[in-house]
């Protein structure tokens, strides 16, 4: 597990590079949410993390937030982001506990979402297959018209934007038409909040558009197995 220090060390440089790219895009720096991803790594953590400041956690299975949540209560502030796809069964915990859903991409799932929902719709972000990868989550472009028009239907979520998870690359370059992609089809669809760029390619997500940035590995190292 990290410790204070090198969680601060690594909260101020990923800060910094947050604050550089917005700078070069002509961005305001508060224009981007940094999401500090913490799954599989334990809630005390994310305690340290809560601790030197940060508000905004990123989870990608329903259980494990479920867990957090409750164990987290007393974090005022906290903002729970749930980042993976979920299964219909346990929509019901991040109906519970999400501040935002990146990954909705089934109706299904959307219609449970909606169903749980207590108090304020639940905000999402429904997950494009921007790159057309058969092994991946998420709408096609094509069919995305016609899914937003269904999901806005539903009384208790609200759709406020788009998130992708471009191929694995090792070259952040790669990301770019694929995050510019993302872009459009958001404008076309009058949508303004983009999740979009992780460790490997988070800056050149910030230079085209992205509102929410989704970081582990760079914040909390590397994943425990
Ligand atoms: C794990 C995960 C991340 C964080 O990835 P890092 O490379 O550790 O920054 C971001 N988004 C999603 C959807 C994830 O599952």
């Amino acid at each position: 597990m990290i410790d204070r220090a090198s969680l601060q060390a690594n909260f101020t440089a990923v800060e910094g590079r947050v604050a550089a790219a917005c700078l070069k895009a002509g961005r305001p720096r508060e224009s981007v949410t940094l999401i500090a991803v913490s799954k599989l790594h334990p809630s005390e953590v994310i305690r340290l993390g809560w601790e030197l400041g940060q508000r905004d956690f990123g989870e990608n299975y329903a259980q494990e937030l479920r867990d957090k949540h409750a164990g987290l209560a007393e974090c005022a502030g906290l903002r729970w982001h749930a980042i993976g796809p979920v299964q219909p069964k346990n929509a019901k915990y991040v109906a519970k506990a999400a501040f935002l859903f990146h990954a909705l991409e089934r109706l299904e799932v959307a219609q449970e979402l909606s169903k749980r929902r207590v108090g304020a719709p639940l905000k999402c972000l429904i997950e494009v297959n921007v790159a057309g990868e058969a092994s991946k989550a998420g709408i096609a472009p094509t069919e995305l018209a016609a899914f937003i028009e269904a999901v806005r239907a539903l009384p208790q979520l609200e759709v406020v934007g788009l998130t992708a998870m471009p191929p694995i690359s090792e070259d952040p370059e790669a990301s770019r038409p694929h995050f510019k992609a993302l872009r459009e089809l958001a404008s076309q669809h009058g949508i303004s909040q983009l999740s979009m760029g992780t460790t490997g390619d988070f800056e050149v997500a910030i230079e085209e558009g992205a509102t929410l940035v989704r970081v582990g590995t760079a914040i909390f190292g590397h994943r425990p197995t």
